[in-house]
């Protein structure tokens, strides 16, 4: 390939980049992404997940007017509920502990439902999760815990419409592209220096570069350098390819650090799931209907509150809790009664998991975990239940144990009834929360001195500031998609001189 000029480089290919090159096409400005994975592994971490993500809405007709697709009889039995605005900035406010750039968090939230229809409009479809955010109660589907619709077709489907999009719009999409440094001096950037896979190295000179390549999850050396000991042997749940190249850059050409660089966003994931991602099995490693259950690590002892808050709450920050255990290691307990509410993800085939019919029994099949010592456990959490409160798993039900070293505080039914299973995992690294300070109103990249430094912008699990600890489920996505809107159409607009 040759040296090449365009008004925009967007570099990535997922959702926060997708969303960036087509705002900025619709500024005007001729746009090039750049993709270092092949077409059919296109995407990013946008493409391994459920396409779950979290708006404002205020009620039914919000959510109607977003899923186009649904039916009189669909709209008839489903009570979305509502997602107000101040609902939102609770959730990250008490999630984040109070950590969340308000200015960032301010603009995530006011343009979540206005970024939710320019997504429609670009060919989106949307729909609300049925399956995994609802309970049918008395006939109806009664969502929970604010998050409530996802893109059709899931992460793959997200990304294939964004896809289609700039097909359509004549974006070109450069594949097995690596982005390897930006082309800098005194006045700004001015585009970025690639290679192409198996090729020579070339310029693409350019008015605009944003960048929307991802956090440095998929790099073990950067995990451990960053957030701490041990996280060399986390799993990664979606891409290999995020080795925090955009941010290795952008620091380069004097961009500030900023966020929670000790920081991830990390589940409980399937103990013999492959290094990376697999995108034929998707999100469908995590297990997460532990909130009904117990964990357990090899001395037999539970460690966390499975019941603190419902699982968008406390997923995001369970993985960590099991990397801390021995050998990284957790095992998900139920009895019969529970097994039948088990999410999806449970059943796939890809899956670590022992059924035994007496809790003897599944102590002894508990490869790695002290048998005699669990058994003891599962003796005094059952003690420990308050029986007289209804479980109810659509509400924090306040049934709990007391008395214990760590009580569960919610949902603790006793482990009593066979048959047993047990699911074994470990530690699943979703996405680092460090990364980049932007403006939070054109997503230009800040320098030390909060100074914009000209032609660079930025978008995505790269931008640190967000998300402190914790996540709210759903928001990822959300994030990628108002602030690559934000950042495309500042970058288009200034490429073509309409800024
Ligand atoms: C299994 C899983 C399930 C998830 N489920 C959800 C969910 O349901 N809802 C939600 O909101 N969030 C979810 N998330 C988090 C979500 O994926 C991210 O927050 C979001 O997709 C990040 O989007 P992004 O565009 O910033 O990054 P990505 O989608 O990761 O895109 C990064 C892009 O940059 C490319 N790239 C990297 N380096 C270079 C380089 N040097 N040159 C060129 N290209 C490069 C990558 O190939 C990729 O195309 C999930 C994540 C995973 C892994």
């Amino acid at each position: 390939m040759q040296d090449t000029s365009t008004d925009v480089v967007v570099v990535g290919a997922g959702n926060a980049a997708m969303c960036a090159a087509l705002s900025a096409r619709e500024s005007g400005a001729s746009v090039i992404v750049l993709e270092w994975a092949d077409i059919e592994n296109r995407g990013g971490n946008s493409a391994y997940t459920a396409g779950n993500i979290r708006t404002v809405f205020n009620g039914n007709d919000d959510i109607i007017s977003l899923c186009s697709d649904l039916s009189e009889e669909e709209i008839k039995i489903s009570d979305f509920g509502t997602y107000t605005q101040d609902q939102f900035y609770d959730d990250m406010g008490r999630i984040t502990e109070y950590r969340t750039d308000p200015d960032m968090c301010e603009a995530l939230i006011t343009k979540s439902l206005d970024t939710m229809h320019w997504m429609k409009d670009k060919g989106v479809r949307f729909l609300p999760i049925y399956g995994k955010q609802a309970y049918k109660i008395d006939g109806r589907f009664v969502f929970w815990g604010g998050l409530v619709v996802s893109a059709w077709g899931g992460g793959p489907g997200l990304v294939d419409a964004l896809h289609e999009k700039a097909e359509k719009d004549g974006i070109e999409v450069r594949y097995e592209t690596r982005a390897l440094k930006l082309i800098h001096d005194d006045d700004g950037v001015h585009g970025v220096r690639v290679k192409q896979q198996g090729g020579k190295s070339y310029n693409i000179n350019a008015r605009s570069v944003v960048l929307a390549c991802g956090g440095f999850e998929s790099n073990a050396e950067w995990r451990t350098r960053y957030l701490g000991p041990g996280w060399d042997l986390a799993k990664v749940r979606g891409t290999r390819y995020n080795m925090g190249d955009g941010i290795a850059m952008a620091l380069e050409a004097g961009a500030r650090p900023h966020g929670n660089w000790s920081g991830c966003h990390a589940v409980g994931w399937d103990y013999n799931a492959p290094e990376f991602g697999d995108l034929a099995v998707g999100d469908n490693f995590q297990k997460h209907s532990y909130p009904w259950g117990l964990m357990i690590n090899a001395n037999g002892e539970r460690f966390v509150d499975e019941g603190a808050d419902f699982r968008n709450y406390t997923y995001a920050k369970y993985g960590r809790a099991v990397l801390e255990q021995p050998n990284q290691m957790a095992w998900q307990v139920f009895d019969s009664k529970i097994i039948p509410m088990l999410r999806d993800e449970y059943r796939i085939r890809q899956v670590t998991k022992v059924k035994a019919n007496t809790i003897e029994e599944l102590a002894a099949k508990l490869e790695g975990v002290d048998a005699e010592a669990f058994l003891r456990e599962i003796k005094e959490y059952n003690a420990a239940v308050t029986t007289d409160v209804k479980f109810d798993p659509n509400v924090k039900d306040g049934r709990r144990t007391n008395g214990l070293a760590i009580d569960k505080t919610n949902w603790a039914n006793t482990i009593d009834e066979g048959p047993f299973e047990a699911y074994q995992t470990t530690c699943g690294v979703t996405f680092s929360f460090g990364g980049l300070k932007i403006n939070h109103e054109n997503g230009k990249v800040l320098d030390p001195a909060d100074q914009a430094i000209p032609g660079l912008y930025a978008a995505g699990e790269l931008v640190g500031g967000l998300f402190y600890n914790n996540y709210p489920g759903g928001t990822g996505l959300m994030a990628g998609s108002v602030f690559g809107k934000i950042a495309g159409t500042a970058a288009g607009k200034d490429a073509v001189g309409n800024a």
